[in-house]
């Protein structure tokens, strides 16, 4: 069975959202509630358009470009991100992910961790609007930290 993810919008050649030019998928859902949130209606998990892999894929490949995950939190659906990106190192992608989830809540969470276990690198931490820098790079806040593989 395919699996389905409701995507808010797919943005190809995007610079913002980790280094070169990067095809960005944003997925619906997100529990954290961060207040200043750029985004809040990317919270309702069922906003966006219903796409399987196999048409996420399809758009992917079109480009040679890297990919980076974001939202709403990727890890709102953990196990459906974990495919995501599987199927992403497969075709041979750099993949990034944004969650709001911490880097010590990722790591004592199994399935969180199982999720991005793949991933090359994770943009983490919740976003919040006291430490919002409009200079830091692939960043909102300066609380969030930019990990790269081994977590
Ligand atoms: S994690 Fe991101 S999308 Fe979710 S509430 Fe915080 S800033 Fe908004």
């Amino acid at each position: 069975m395919d699996n389905t993810y409701q995507v808010l919008g797919i943005m190809r050649g995007t610079t913002v959202d980790g280094p070169g030019f990067r095809t960005s998928i944003y997925l619906a859902g997100c529990s954290h509630a961060c207040p200043g949130c750029h985004n809040p209606q990317s919270w309702n998990p069922e906003g966006g358009s219903p796409m399987t892999l196999e048409e996420i894929m399809e758009i992917v490949r079109e480009e040679d470009f890297d990919v980076t995950l974001s939202g709403g939190d990727p890890l709102f659906n953990p196990e459906s991100t974990r495919i995501l990106i599987h199927a992403l190192k497969n075709d041979g992608r750099n993949v990034w992910v944004y969650t709001g989830f911490t880097i010590e809540e990722i790591e004592a969470d199994a399935t969180l961790s199982e999720a991005v276990s793949e991933a090359d690198a994770i943009v983490e931490g919740p976003f919040i609007a006291a430490l919002r820098d409009p200079d830091l790079l692939f960043r909102g806040s300066s609380n969030q930290r930019i990990i790269k593989k081994n977590f």
